[in-house]
């Protein structure tokens, strides 16, 4: 609805935060599945985190502040359960591959509202659909370009975001011990959490100010892809995680392979097909869509024999 008080991006903001996927963030994780501790980081604060990240860079570049906003709370929107091994589970099994920013973008035009969509502006989609992360460096050669810069300011405030996020919850399931991070990437960055988000949204502000693209210093680029790297070396490839990443593929891929011999068993919206799409395209939409818990539910429902109520 056109609205005397609101811009269509603000329009946009609360359409994406008053969907069902959005509520849903809350029950998905990134690296650490359904943690039993409530500090962890969710998909909910995450995008919570970037989109303020991205509001202070758009805002101190006097970018489109609203706009920096409604990308960052969908940019999301798609992700599976269990993080990235859910979506790797999904990537294999489903012909055509599955990327959760194109996830996204159909979430917001073709499966929220029953079918409708949000209807939401061209920035912004185009801005979700270029929110590609790519695996080895922050600024992203193989990465789609960002068509606007609030688009770019997203993608920056993403890797400050999650980079930060993950250090912390490695700390707090301890995996990582403080003073373990590299020490030159630390020192150029800051020891601590604040520390470390304040000199990277200072640089990407310095550095971006009165140029046509936005960026890092190299700098502090070269420190972040550093700490990354190590986040790859210490913690997502661990031990741990990565038997709670292998069995959390597991159930996504099973799931995938019942439903799709058993479509009468999808929830009725899932069993229709708009674009003629095929049976397996509905499959991965209705398992992307699962919180970690809800496709831990349907799994124990579907493989796991209950006990003999007496
Ligand atoms: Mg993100």
């Amino acid at each position: 609805m056109e609205s005397p008080v609101r811009t269509a991006y603000q329009r946009d903001r609360d359409r994406i935060l008053h969907s069902n996927s959005f509520r849903r963030l809350r029950g998905k994780t990134q690296v650490f599945i359904a943690p039993a501790g409530d500090h962890y980081t969710t998909r909910l604060s995450h995008v919570l985190e970037v989109s303020q990240v991205a509001r202070v860079i758009a805002r101190a570049l006097q970018l489109n502040e609203d706009l920096a906003e409604s990308i960052a709370l969908a940019h999301d929107l798609g992700h599976a359960p269990f993080g990235h091994a859910g979506q790797e589970a999904l990537d294999h099994v489903l012909e055509g591959g599955y990327r959760h920013d194109e996830q996204s973008v159909r979430v917001v035009e073709l499966l929220e509202r029953g079918g409708q969509g949000l209807n939401l502006t061209r920035d912004v989609v185009d801005g979700i659909r270029t929110h590609r992360k790519p695996r080895h460096d922050v600024m992203g050669v193989t990465a789609g370009q960002p068509s606007t810069l609030e688009a770019a300011a997203v993608k920056l405030a993403d890797a400050v975001a999650y980079i930060n996020a993950d250090v912390d919850d490695a700390v707090r399931a301890g995996i990582l011990h403080d003073g373990d991070l590299p020490r030159r990437a630390a020192a150029r960055l800051g020891r601590t959490r604040s520390e470390r988000i304040n000199t990277l949204v200072c640089d990407i502000v310095e550095t971006s100010a009165g140029r046509p693209q936005l960026a890092l210093s190299p700098n502090v680029l070269a420190a972040l892809n550093e700490l990354r790297d190590y986040l790859f070396r210490a913690v997502y490839t661990n031990a741990v995680v990565k038997r709670e990443a292998d069995r959390s593929r597991h159930v996504v891929t099973e799931l995938f392979r019942y439903f799709v011999a058993h479509p009468e068993a999808l929830p009725p919206e899932f069993r229709e097909d708009p674009r003629q799409e095929g049976p397996e395209r509905r499959v991965a939409d209705y398992i992307a869509g699962m919180t970690d818990q809800y496709a831990i539910a349907r799994f124990s429902d579907l493989f796991v024999p209950k006990v003999w109520p007496v």
